[in-house]
């Protein structure tokens, strides 16, 4: 289904070897090494198999990290010493370059743990991605999986911003930056490509959220005017081609607006929505899509108590 082969200045990327339909999971994979902080690291790292080390030591590293600081080396020191290890000078280097490997490449499960992937770390960012990456805790792997169709011979990103909202480019190259050491060039950060239409619908958006934020509407009139801006949010990501859980998050809460409005067939509608996203994002054995689906149940069986 895919390839990994160089993706030009990006180093190593995943390309589609046939069509892929939206909602395909693409990988399902166990992670090579977890943690829980920063501390465990470099035992954890040093444990694995050579090959292991290896490979999470050609692993692309933020140059900006990489000149890890001396606050960073003290740290590294003393948590060497808090496990026992003598930190001569080699080894606290080497600890510096796992961990820099490690800051630049984890991903996030969830309740404090991060871990590392061989195939998964080599997914390049977009802030249009195709794909969307999730922890699937019922089967203990991290899975990736299409959100949109993907044409053969396309190469296949995922955000690195996790929940990224309606954030402008700016913001977004200076997170990529800070956090990852690359310049942003996608479809909708490269000033030409995007011809100003993202940038522009976002501006827009932001000025309308922060209007809501301000407004003073009594209760009952807030909760059409906030379905209103959800609604306008629902339109800004599918015009730009976001189909993450995102989105099917936000149709799950316009559910429970028009719930609370007695709005019963456009909360049905809603949920059904929002459900069959999130099922798209992250297949119906994951326990998030399950606790959603659980989440509507409960809505519905209000609409049916308030039922005539
Ligand atoms: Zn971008």
């Amino acid at each position: 289904m895919y390839t990994i082969r160089t993706a030009g200045l990006k180093g190593l990327g995943v390309f589609a070897t046939t069509h892929i339909p939206r909602g395909t999971r693409i990988v399902a994979e166990a992670p090579l090494v977890t943690v829980k902080g920063e501390r465990e690291v470099y035992g954890a790292i040093t444990r694995l198999p050579q090959r292991d080390i290896a490979f999470i030591r050609a692993l692309s590293v933020n140059a900006g990290n990489n000149a890890i600081s001396i606050l960073d080396r003290a740290r590294a020191a003393w948590n060497l010493i808090s496990t026992s290890t003598l930190p001569t000078p080699s080894i606290v280097r080497d600890y510096s370059a796992l961990l820099s490997a490690f800051r630049n490449n984890n991903f996030d499960l969830g309740a404090g743990v991060q871990a590392l992937f061989t195939e998964i770390s080599r997914f390049n960012h977009s802030c249009i991605p195709s794909c969307q990456g999730n922890f699937n805790s019922a089967l203990g792997k991290f899975t990736v999986h299409a959100t949109r169709g993907i044409e053969a011979g396309e190469e296949m990103t995922v955000s690195y911003l996790g929940e990224s909202g309606v954030a402008l480019r700016e913001e977004r190259r200076g997170r990529l930056w800070r956090g990852f050491g690359f310049w942003c060039g996608c479809g909708i950060c490269d000033e030409v490509s995007d011809d100003g239409g993202s940038e522009g619908r976002r501006t827009g958006m932001r000025d309308r959220l922060r209007e809501f934020a301000m407004g003073s509407a009594d209760s009952n009139g807030r909760g059409h005017v906030e379905v209103d801006v959800l609604g306008e949010l629902i339109g800004l990501f599918e015009s730009e081609g976001l189909g993450g859980r995102e989105l099917g998050m936000i149709y799950l809460s316009v559910a429970e607006k028009h719930a609370h409005l007695g709005n019963h067939e456009d909360a049905r509608r809603s949920a059904a929505r929002g459900l069959r996203i999130e099922e798209t994002c992250v297949g119906s054995d994951s326990p998030l899509y399950h606790d959603s689906v659980q989440r509507m149940r409960r809505m519905s069986m209000q609409l049916t108590d308030e039922a005539p």
